[in-house]
């Protein structure tokens, strides 16, 4: 596995980061040692970094990877919305709690769209660069599925880390397309800010030509590292090898290629509209039945509709 410097972080990233969203409750829900498991295969092939959020529940598979794997240093990202210095304090505060560690490598300010964004959680990004000089944080940053939020990112220094939305067809990037995006993480990198890319595989859209799609990815001179998540030895493999850039089995690649997934809601919806008015993608819409239904070309399963919905009605599998 190749490893790079995050922009002036000093953080050694590998070029795989573990998208930890897929095995934890918003997704696969994986029992513990099994989520663990798979996040310790990932180790041994060579992943050193992992994304999480605050939101995503996941603390708790992280927390026991950090306990069984004390070298090699493992690096952690994660995202909080919250937008005070007293929320973000309680964020901090959380995830060094449930991470059990007295700092957390990284933390972004969660889905940040602009600079009018940006300028609404001034507060919370003040409270990280100064938990940064305490040594609570090592590096603060944003991530963001816009090219404005990217562009928003270079007005202000103090983000040295920027996890933006890219991929080979540019599904996702809600404000542009695939150039635009380039360009403005090209020109973030240049201030040397670091970059780690989310969403190569379009959350799960682009499975059918998952190769290409992370060769594209990981071909970004950009780009430190590109987060992937996995939930499977599989596709750990898979992920690896292309990031190595080893040949793939053609056995791995028919079955990755195989794979899909999708957002499925359970019968029992009322139709109360909640999750649809936090979906970054307008991908939910009221059915005649009265229930809600998602058009899968916009789904990016990114499991913000399952956290709201009181039903408990959204699962990813
Ligand atoms: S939040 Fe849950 S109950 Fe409400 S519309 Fe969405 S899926 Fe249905
Ligand atoms: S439908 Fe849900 S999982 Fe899909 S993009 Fe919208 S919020 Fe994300």
């Amino acid at each position: 596995m190749e490893y790079r410097f995050l922009g002036r972080t000093g953080l050694k990233v590998s070029r795989l980061c573990f998208g930890v969203l897929t095995i934890g409750p918003l997704q696969a829900n994986l029992p513990l040692t099994e989520g663990v498991a798979i996040l310790k295969y990932a180790v041994t092939r060579g992943v050193n970094f992992f994304d999480t959020a605050e939101i995503y529940g996941t603390y708790p598979y992280l927390r026991l990877l950090f306990q069984e794997v004390k070298t090699p240093q493992l690096i952690v990202a994660t995202k909080s919305y919250a937008f005070s210095a007293a929320g973000m304090k309680k964020s901090l505060e959380k995830a060094r709690r449930e991470l059990n560690r007295d700092f957390v490598d990284i933390f972004l300010l969660h889905e940040q769209e602009s600079a009018l964004t940006l300028r609404g959680h001034r507060e919370a990004l003040d409270f990280l660069v100064k938990a940064k000089e305490r040594g609570l944080v090592k590096a603060v940053g944003i991530s963001t599925h816009t090219v404005a939020g990217v562009r928003a990112a270079l007005a202000v220094p103090e983000i040295e880390v920027i996890h933006p939305l890219l991929n080979i067809q540019g599904l996702g990037i809600r404000d542009g397309d695939r150039s635009q995006m380039l360009e403005a993480i090209e020109a973030a990198h240049a201030l040397g800010r670091g970059i780690y890319l989310m969403k190569p595989l379009g959350g799960g859209n682009l499975l059918s030509e998952a190769e290409s799609a992370l060769k594209f990815a990981f071909s970004q001179p950009a780009a430190a590292a590109v987060a992937v998540g996995m939930k499977t030895r599989e596709e750990v493999d898979f992920n690896a090898g292309v990031a190595d850039n080893l040949p793939v089995p053609a056995d791995l690649k028919a079955k990755i290629s195989k794979e899909k997934r999708k957002l499925h809601i359970e019968d029992w919806c009322e139709g109360c509209g909640e999750c649809a008015s936090h979906c970054p993608q307008q991908a939910l819409k009221s059915g005649p039945d009265g229930k809600m239904h998602v058009k899968e070309e916009d789904c990016l399963l990114c499991g913000y509709c399952a956290r709201v919905c009181p039903l408990f009605c959204i699962k990813v599998y």
